[in-house]
């Protein structure tokens, strides 16, 4: 049918604080598309039951939390991200069958880029979480020497390492127990949530040595650990340009088109 509208979404539980309708709405719009980008709310307990129809009436979603890891389970294939993974956040639907992408890694990575090459040097990842594992395989990828996982509950860290050996045996991968390899570091990432609601810092800021570049996955707001970084004259960045990034990445998996990505910066407030 002509001009119909083609719709997409934010498949997630919570999702009604989202900024990607305003990131994508923008772009469709700037570039005459004839889609809509809308929330679907779906509880963990509903997954099963709504995904079908969802599939039915979307021509492609992004998957939030909680359902990342199980949505794959609803998908006919996946990209080479995803298996690794174990996890998308963007689905894409074509002739009734649905593939699923990673983009939080290729986002991550192309924010990151912009002051800081990974290549040959040593990372420190806090948290082991689904951000944090999107993180270290984009630094694997990229070819970071050393990559220390650290997470509140070590084993999720010990069983991120382990996964990521899996996928590149030669990687040198390491659960840490403490703060102390981030002396061996050039690159900190925060890819748990604190900092996100209210003043916490993740890391105690002794740590925090002239020579690290810090890269803070929150983007709502500039957290406790960029301000004291930025007291400290360290380079940071926080998450806004891997959200911009991740959600350019899905548009044009849907649509084809790379969209422009200053759109989605003034769509959030951001020239
Ligand atoms: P998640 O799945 O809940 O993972 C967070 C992990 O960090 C959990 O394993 C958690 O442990 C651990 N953790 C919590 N406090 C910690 C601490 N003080 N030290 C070390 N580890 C700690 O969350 P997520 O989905 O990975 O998201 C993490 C953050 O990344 C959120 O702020 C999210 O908004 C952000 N994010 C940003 C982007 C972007 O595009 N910028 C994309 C994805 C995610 P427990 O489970 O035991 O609490």
């Amino acid at each position: 049918m002509k001009n119909e509208i083609k719709k997409v979404g934010l498949v997630g539980w919570p999702v009604k604080h989202s900024l990607s309708p305003a990131l994508h709405n923008a772009c469709f719009e700037k570039l005459g598309l004839s889609y809509r980008y809308d929330l679907y709310p779906v509880p963990p307990e509903n997954l099963g039951k709504e995904i079908e129809k969802i599939k039915d009436s979307l021509a492609g979603f992004n998957i939030t939390i909680p359902h990342k890891e199980r949505i794959t389970d609803f998908l006919d294939e996946s990209d080479s991200s995803v298996s690794q993974i174990g996890a998308a956040n963007c689905a894409f639907g074509k002739d009734g069958r649905w593939t699923g992408f990673n983009t939080d890694v290729s986002g991550f990575l192309k924010a990151l880029r912009q002051d800081f090459d990974p290549y040959g040097e040593n990372a420190f990842v806090l948290g082991a979480g689904g951000a944090a594992r999107a993180v270290s395989f984009a630094l694997a990828r990229a070819a970071a020497k050393k990559i220390y996982i650290y997470d509140i509950e070590k084993e999720k860290a010990e069983k991120l390492a382990a996964r990521l050996k899996k996928f590149f045996p030669g990687g040198l991968f390491f659960a840490a127990s403490d703060f102390s390899a981030v002396a061996k570091c050039r690159l900190l990432v925060n890819a748990t949530p604190v900092g996100m609601e209210k003043d916490e810092i993740p890391i105690d800021v002794k740590f925090l040595y002239n020579q690290l570049y810090v890269f803070d996955l929150v983007y709502n707001r500039k957290t406790l650990l960029l301000r004291e970084a930025e007291e400290r004259g360290l380079k940071c960045r926080n998450g806004m340009d891997m959200l911009i990034y991740q959600a350019a990445e899905s548009f044009r998996i849907w649509t084809g088109i790379y969209p422009p990505v200053d759109e989605m910066r003034k769509a959030v407030g951001r020239r």
